[in-house]
């Protein structure tokens, strides 16, 4: 039996998820951040920021950056100014620098390459200044910008459409196996990032880097 990745096209996007893929964050930071001592435990704080609604509306563009300001600030009495906000909670990332490698070898290797993230604006703009591989994508489907979130079929479609490429012309690289899925469900090629060793040695072994 000749392997499916012998007869499809090769890749010409690679789609990358953010958080967890490219850099790895801990809202804990920010809760410990936004904790003050007549307000809220840091646990209490991170309900609001897990799974809870407040950052999903947020990352959906629900609700604009203001907003979500003064409703956290009222959920953690928190008395800082918006911009010491903006550096608390934008500063929860640390990068995986191999997966950014990859991504730069990639590129040298002719790839088309896009983020696809659940993400907000504040994050964002802390990740523009912060992390210079952000800029040197070909473009950005961010669930703020489009009001749909992974694993919405929308923003798969916005993937689709604006990387001009369908099925396994797009290998897409996640930590969610709900967004892979949907991915899969297209005909995306995928991978399900465990490690970046993981990751690396299937990139390695599709034969994009040779
Ligand atoms: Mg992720």
């Amino acid at each position: 039996m000749i392997p499916t990745n012998m007869t499809d096209p090769s890749p010409r996007s690679i789609v990358f998820d953010l958080g967890k893929v490219l850099l790895d964050f801990d809202y804990r930071i920010a809760a410990h951040a936004l904790s003050t001592e007549r307000g809220p435990a840091p646990e209490e704080i991170m309900r609001h920021f897990g799974s809870a609604p407040l950052l999903s509306r947020y990352e959906t563009g629900l609700m604009t950056t203001a907003q979500f300001f003064e409703e956290t600030r009222k959920i953690t009495g928190y008395a800082g100014s918006k911009e010491e906000f903006a550096a608390a909670f934008g500063d929860i990332f640390t990068p995986i620098h191999s997966m950014i490698d990859l991504h730069e070898q990639l590129r040298q290797h002719g790839f088309q390459t896009w983020i696809f993230s659940n993400t907000n604006e504040l994050a964002v703009q802390h990740i523009r200044t912060k992390y210079p591989f952000f800029a040197n994508f070909d473009g950005y489907v961010l669930s703020y910008e489009q009001k749909s979130m992974k694993p919405d079929s929308g923003i798969y479609d916005v993937v689709e459409k604006m990387t001009g490429c369908r099925s396994a012309e797009i290998l897409y690289i996640d930590d969610r196996l709900e967004n892979i899925e949907a991915g899969a469900a297209r005909g995306w090629r995928v991978i399900l990032q465990e490690t970046p060793e993981k990751t690396l040695a299937q990139v390695q072994a599709m034969g994009l880097l040779r």
